[in-house]
C-alpha cells in the first residue's frame, strides 16, 4: 500500500492514466498536473496547477514516458497549456522525491543532479523492457500487414538485433510461420538465434543477405540500413525501422530508390496504450513501494 506517499503526476498519456489508477488504488495522496482537459473519473485524486508549491511535499513525482524535451517542456494530451519542468520546480521538491519517467534527456538528467533528486529512468530496466517488448511486436506486426501485400507466414523476414524486442519479434515471426533470419554481432546471440531454430548471421553479412528480404525488421539503434545495403534490396522490401529516433536507416536513399521505410516509434502506446500503462503501473508502484520502505528503515 501507498498510504500517506504524495504521488504527483506532470502531464502524459493514456498509458498514465492506468499507472494513476493505481496509485488511487493503493491509497497514495495523488496529485495531477496537466490533466485539466480529463474527465475526471479519478475520485481521490487533485488536479493543481504546476506550481513549488504543490510540488514542496511530494515523494515520488512521475513524468510521461518521453520526459522532458531539452527545454523542460512536457507533453501532456490532457492539457491544452504548454508545461515546462524548469529550475525553480526541481528547487521546490524535497531531497528525498524520486523523480521517475521513461527515459530522461539531458536536460532532466543534469537539472535533477544539480538539486540532488533521484532519477528513475523505467525503460532502462530489462524487466519493464521486455514487458513492453509484447506491444511493441504486436505494433510491428500491425504495420507489417497494414505495408503489404504477401502474408507474415512464407515471407523473407530479416530482424537486425537479438536485444529485448529483437529476440520477442524475431520468436513471434517465427511462430507465424515467416522465414526468420536474425543479424546480430555476438557470438552467444548467433548462437541463440540457433538454438530458437532461426537462421543467423553476423552483420558484416547484411549486404548479401538483403538481397531477397520481403520485410525487414531494424531494432538497432545505429546506421546499418546505409545507402550501400539498401542498394541491393529488391525495391518490393519494406523496412520498419523500430529503433529509437533517427532510427538505422538512411531514409533519404530509401525513398530515392523507390523503397518503403517507415520509422515506427512509440507502438505499446500507439497498440495497447491500456497495457503499455499496466507495465508501467505494476512497475511503478512496486519501486514507489520499495523507496518508501528503504527510507523507514533508514530513517
Ligand atoms: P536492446 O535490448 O538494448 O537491444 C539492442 C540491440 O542492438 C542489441 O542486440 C545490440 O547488440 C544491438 N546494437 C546496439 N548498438 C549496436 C551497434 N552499434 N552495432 C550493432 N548492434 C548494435 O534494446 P531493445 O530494448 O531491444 O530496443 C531496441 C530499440 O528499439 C531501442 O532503440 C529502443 O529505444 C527501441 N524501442 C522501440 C519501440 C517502438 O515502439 N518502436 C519500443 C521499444 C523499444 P549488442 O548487445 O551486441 O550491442
Amino acid at each position: 500500500m501507498l498510504t500517506g506517499t504524495h504521488v504527483a503526476f506532470i502531464g502524459g498519456d493514456a498509458r498514465q492514466l492506468e499507472v494513476i489508477k493505481r496509485c488511487i488504488q493503493l491509497d497514495a495522496t495523488v496529485t495531477l498536473i496537466g490533466f485539466d482537459n480529463l474527465e475526471s473519473i479519478f475520485t481521490g485524486a487533485t488536479k493543481k496547477p504546476l506550481s513549488c508549491d504543490v510540488l514542496k511535499d511530494v515523494d515520488a513525482l512521475v513524468l510521461p514516458i518521453v520526459g522532458t524535451d531539452d527545454q523542460g517542456f512536457v507533453e501532456s494530451i490532457f492539457c491544452s497549456n504548454p508545461l515546462q519542468f524548469e529550475e525553480e520546480h526541481a528547487a521546490a521538491l524535497p531531497r528525498k522525491c524520486v523523480v521517475y519517467t521513461g527515459m530522461a534527456k539531458p536536460y532532466l538528467k543534469t537539472l535533477l543532479a544539480q538539486h540532488k533528486l533521484s532519477l528513475v529512468e523505467l525503460l532502462d530496466r530489462d524487466d519493464v523492457a521486455i514487458y513492453n517488448s509484447i506491444p511493441t511486436v504486436e505494433g510491428a506486426l500491425m504495420v507489417a500487414i497494414q505495408n503489404t501485400d504477401i502474408t507474415i507466414h512464407g515471407s523473407q523476414v530479416i530482424v537486425l538485433g537479438l536485444g529485448r524486442v529483437g529476440m520477442s519479434l524475431a520468436r513471434s515471426l517465427h511462430a507465424l510461420g515467416a522465414r526468420v533470419r536474425v543479424g546480430a554481432q555476438r557470438p552467444e546471440h548467433i548462437a541463440r538465434i540457433y538454438e530458437m531454430g532461426i537462421t543467423p548471421f553476423t552483420l558484416e553479412e547484411l549486404k548479401q543477405q538483403v538481397t531477397n528480404a520481403d520485410i525487414i525488421f531494424n531494432t538497432i539503434p545505429h546506421l546499418l540500413l546505409t545507402a550501400e545495403v539498401i542498394a541491393q534490396m529488391p525495391q518490393s522490401t519494406l523496412i520498419i525501422d523500430l529503433a529509437s529516433r533517427p532510427g538505422g536507416t538512411d531514409f533519404r536513399f530509401a525513398e530515392r530508390r523507390g523503397i518503403k521505410a517507415l520509422l515506427a516509434p512509440s507502438l505499446p502506446g500507439i497498440v495497447a496504450p491500456k497495457t503499455a500503462g499496466q507495465i508501467l503501473a505494476n512497475t511503478l508502484s512496486r519501486l514507489i513501494a520499495e523507496q518508501i520502505k528503504d527510507r523507514g528503515e533508514t530513517s
